[in-house]
């Protein structure tokens, strides 16, 4: 039995449909493996959009018959567990309460949209909404005054797309953090290049698998200083060029762990930038000094961002040195006492990530103990897969796996394979229950801080880190080294017989 919240298939795709949601890595790995679901199936583009990833889904359930065992619109509130039947009882809203032995928690990175507490938002006279709750039928947005309060992937995506068209009145963004987003170099698909796509199929599904981010490219096996300025720039160029995340993890392996070396890529970035806008938004969206280090916030993906600042009927406002301070009936007030009228006002501003839609969820464990409780001092979950206390409930896609340093899909094969192997060794060997060790917890809970200690990541207030979230204990919620080394792991667990893990 599969529970989902959503009125129908794709999970993330279902709930983005905001203007311009478009996935950010390329088609040659955004699928699954199976060979088959290309037969009749063909991308569009390179960096397809919502509705072709909808109908990606639904055409994945046509091979799969999926929806025959799935409730729709019914979210889990909570799941309980029974100690002494080895079962866990799953309580989803308006169904009846259902059984299972094993619960695989596949809640996704970014289910719970997190929206600002900022003063007076219920007074605004306009309509108020976030990126990720975008009506299914849209909003007639033609003569609208909009603003867009965010400028990460979600809000860059809906500014481009309604910077594009001339059909708002106006488009006010409130930019607390400058995007350094990347070209995407997005491309039609010819017939040649749709039979191209299959037939390298084979191939992009195994690099997936040996790249540090499940992707067609990997890092470069030398660093940043390993290699003369000429060297070095003329990458930087042919990266930028090829486009997609490939500057950022296709790059010199050290542009997550040197300062100098994030700095050298930051400096081409922000020359490049700003070529592309006028002098006088230079410090607001290309800084000399960079608010970060440069690929610690994960870089979004653009088409022609930066130009729709040079246009007339757009505005940037820098909440940073001018803060919101609230919303009235007419728009929004920044603290200078300019108010900014709007009749709609887009909230781009993000995700409870990793764990919001968990703790969602009443997941009471071993004496009743909820799993909200346990994490709310930070996460511990053995390879991103299960915590002490939890038994038989197994995380896909969850906090502490590799999720956002990868991709969907990818993500959910090797994590699906993974937990698919573990029910076969219990089913194989007469067991019904497992649950982590509080020492196999904590080792690689302390890995990953391990690893973030000698990383760059620490040095911005990103969501990676829970930082977004007023109140959230900041801790990198997922493994940062790679699929081949996560790969390797899962390995070395199965052939020790699930070292780390209590099974009877
Ligand atoms: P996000 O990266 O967390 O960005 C939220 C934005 O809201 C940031 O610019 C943040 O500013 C701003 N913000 C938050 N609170 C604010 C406040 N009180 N005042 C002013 N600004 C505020 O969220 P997202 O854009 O939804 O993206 C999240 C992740 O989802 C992405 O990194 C990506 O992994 C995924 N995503 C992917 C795609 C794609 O595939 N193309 C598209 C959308 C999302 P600060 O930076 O200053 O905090």
């Amino acid at each position: 039995m599969l529970f989902e919240a959503g009125k129908d298939l794709g999970g993330t795709w279902y709930w983005n449909r905001y203007p311009g949601a478009r996935v950010d890595s390329s088609a040659a790995v955004y699928q699954f493996s199976d060979d088959r679901l290309l037969d009749d199936f063909d991308f569009d583009e390179l960096f397809p959009d919502d509705n072709q990833m909808r109908a990606y889904f639904d055409h994945v359930d046509k091979l799969y018959g999926l929806r025959a065992d799935i409730e729709f619109e019914s979210p889990v509130l909570g799941a309980d567990w029974d100690e002494e039947r080895r079962m866990w009882t799953v309580l989803s809203k308006g169904g009846i309460p259902t059984e299972a032995r094993y619960v695989v928690f596949a809640t996704g990175s970014s289910y719970k949209p997190y929206t600002p507490a900022i003063a007076g938002l219920k007074d605004f006279a306009g309509l108020t909404l976030h990126t990720a709750e975008w009506p299914e039928e849209g909003i007639d947005l033609a003569g609208k005054r909009v603003g867009v309060i965010g400028t990460g992937a979600s809000g860059l995506q809906v500014i481009q797309e309604l910077g594009n068209e001339a059909t708002v009145a106006s488009l006010t963004v409130f930019q607390r953090t400058p995007c350094l987003a990347l070209p995407m170099r997005q491309k039609k698909f010819t017939d040649d290049d749709k039979a191209a796509l299959k037939e390298r199929l084979p191939e992009h599904m195994a690099m997936r698998y040996h790249s540090f981010g499940g992707m067609e490219f990997d890092f470069l096996d030398k660093g940043s200083f390993d290699v003369s300025d000429e060297e070095r720039l003329a990458t930087y160029e042919r990266l930028w060029q090829e486009g997609g995340l490939r500057f950022w993890i296709a790059t010199y392996n050290d542009i997550l762990f040197d300062s100098r070396a994030s700095l050298r890529a930051y400096e081409f970035w922000r020359e490049k930038t700003r070529k592309r806008i006028k002098p006088e938004l230079w410090e607001l969206l290309a800084p000399t000094i960079p608010p970060h280090p440069f690929g610690v916030k994960r870089p979004s993906l653009e088409q022609n961002y930066f130009e729709v600042f040079n246009k007339g009927f757009v505005r940037l406002i820098d909440v940073k040195a001018t803060p919101i301070d609230r919303v009235v009936p007419e728009g929004l007030r920044t603290a200078d006492g300019v108010v900014h009228e709007l009749d709609v006002l887009v909230m781009a501003t993000g995700f409870d990530a990793n764990t919001g839609a968990l703790n969602e969820i009443d997941i009471r464990g071993v004496d009743s103990t909820a799993l909200g409780d346990k994490w709310a001092s930070g996460v511990d979950a053995y390879l991103g897969i299960a915590s002490a206390g939890f038994p038989n409930a197994l995380f896909s896609y969850g906090p502490q796996s590799p999720a956002a340093f990868c991709n969907g899909p990818t993500s959910a094969e090797l994590q699906g394979d993974a937990i698919a192997d573990l029910l076969d060794y219990l089913r194989a060997n007469g067991k019904s229950r497992i649950e982590s060790t509080t020492p196999a917890d904590n080792a690689w809970t302390d890995e990953i801080a391990q690893m973030l200690s000698v990383s760059l990541f620490d040095q911005a207030d990103s969501w990676y880190l829970g930082a977004n979230i007023p109140g959230k204990k900041r801790q990198l919620l997922n493994f940062p080294g790679g699929v081949p080394a996560y790969l390797e792991r899962l390995k070395t667990l199965k052939d020790k017989g699930y070292e780390g893990f209590e099974i009877s």
